[in-house]
């Protein structure tokens, strides 16, 4: 009855890019790199069914990295000369690189639906496609072309991700899932604009929509303020607006960060990826302790709207602790799943 997935990435092999470093260059260019694309998709893919989750997706192993992934499919966008921005709240670091707009921003043409039928082709299970939300995209460029807000950017970059997401859904996309970690830092914002920019980038979206919340990637300097953190308020403002939105599942970081599950009330009648697997240690979770996590939802979350999930990507791990994480993953869900068969036999 719980479902199992998780939110996106996955590590790349070490012949792909160097392991364990976010937005590491590829080792091979042009047919080989292609090649070895689709050798890292098709290598997690059959990972995602040996383990026995339920809605798999490509690990995002074309990607250098969430975001760029995709903007780099894009007209009007740098990501090689970077600019330095004051990102996320300023919460990990004063500043950070980030990709410049430096022309028109239009979407040429499906940027992922190419390698969404590669995924197609290779299994019969529900398979997830997600992208950088439109928040999230506006906190993580400059606009030196517009010098737009970041609402602007945001809507802006709606509209064409809309484009995409509708290309995908018409290309079999089981569901389609926007990533806004922002969603957990620009609490008023998601209320004035935030949200309006989500709902634009699904609209007429035929898919199963999915938004991604989090409290960032397991690396150092997030590690580092989680330590720190002691109030983790934010769901409990953001998750009653989603209630209220066209969102069909909401993934929440459950597992690192200190969040009192109660603010997944308000989402009755959603589904709700909760984040079991803590993606900040190289510690493999127990099915136990996968399966204790799960059953502290269940107050709140009907069996079957259920879905374990990884807090957040698992790109800083190592394969070996990604792997393991995929199994306990799935392994714990079945804990709880024969437990809630017992009692009702
Ligand atoms: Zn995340």
């Amino acid at each position: 009855m719980i479902r199992t997935t998780i939110t996106g990435s996955l590590p790349k092999p070490a012949w792909l890019a160097e392991p364990r470093v976010l937005y590491a260059p590829w080792r091979f260019d042009g047919e080989i790199r292609r090649e070895a694309h689709d050798d890292a998709v098709s290598l997690w893919l059959a990972e995602q069914e040996l383990a026995g989750l339920d809605i798999v997706c490509d690990g995002e192993q074309r990607r250098r990295h969430y975001i760029w992934g995709f903007l780099e499919g894009l007209t009007g966008v740098d990501t090689q000369t970077l600019g330095r921005k004051a990102s996320r709240g300023q919460r990990y670091v004063k500043q950070t690189s980030v990709a410049r707009i430096v022309d028109e921003l239009t979407w040429p043409g499906p940027v992922l639906v190419d390698a969404l039928a590669y995924v197609k082709a290779r299994t019969s299970k529900p398979v997830k496609v997600t992208l950088p939300g439109p928040m999230t995209v506006a906190d993580s460029v400059l606009d030196e072309y517009g010098q737009r807000s970041d609402a602007d950017v945001a809507m802006a970059y709606a509209d064409i991700a809309n484009r995409e997401a509708r290309a995908l859904a018409a290309a079999g996309a089981d569901v389609i899932q926007f990533d806004e970690p922002c969603f957990n830092i620009y609490i008023d914002e998601v209320a004035d604009w935030g949200i309006e920019a989500l709902e634009r980038a699904f609209d007429g979206v035929a898919a199963t929509r999915a938004v991604h919340i989090c409290y960032g990637y397991g690396i150092d300097i997030v590690r580092a303020w989680k330590e720190r953190n002691t109030e983790w308020p934010h769901y409990f403002a953001t998750l009653p607006r989603l209630a209220e939105s066209s969102v069909d599942q909401v993934s929440i970081e459950a597992a690192a960060a200190g969040v009192d599950l109660a603010c997944l009330e308000p989402l009755a009648g959603k589904d709700v990826m909760l984040g079991v697997i803590n993606v900040g240690t190289d510690t493999v979770e127990t099915p136990g302790e996968v399966a204790e996590r799960l059953r502290r939802a269940l107050p709140y979350v009907e069996p079957k709207r259920l879905i374990g999930c990884t807090d957040c990507g698992m790109v800083p791990l190592s394969r070996e602790v990604a792997r393991g994480k995929l199994r306990a993953l799935a392994a714990g869900a079945q804990l709880v799943n024969a437990e809630l068969e017992d009692a009702a036999s």
